[in-house]
């Protein structure tokens, strides 16, 4: 599993339900405005008790951590 989706561990916002869980999902994402399609790492973060679903770049999510661990 990837490091980074350790940071996505909080209640749902809709309902505050602590049960859900993290896909890593691959989506097709423009690179500087050029036609070429890269695949970058999505986390789909899914709510087991009422399904709200957010969806986080791990590019994001991951310098973040980065950032947190440097102190
Ligand atoms: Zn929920």
């Amino acid at each position: 599993m990837h490091f980074g989706v350790m940071k996505l561990d909080f209640n749902c916002l809709r309902c505050g339900s602590k049960n859900h869980e993290i896909k890593n999902i691959y989506l097709p994402e423009k690179k500087d405005g050029i036609l070429k399609m890269d695949v970058g790492l999505y986390y789909l973060k899914i709510c087991l008790d009422c399904g709200y679903t957010e969806m986080y770049s791990a590019k994001v999510v991951d310098k973040n951590e980065k950032i947190i661990f440097e102190y």
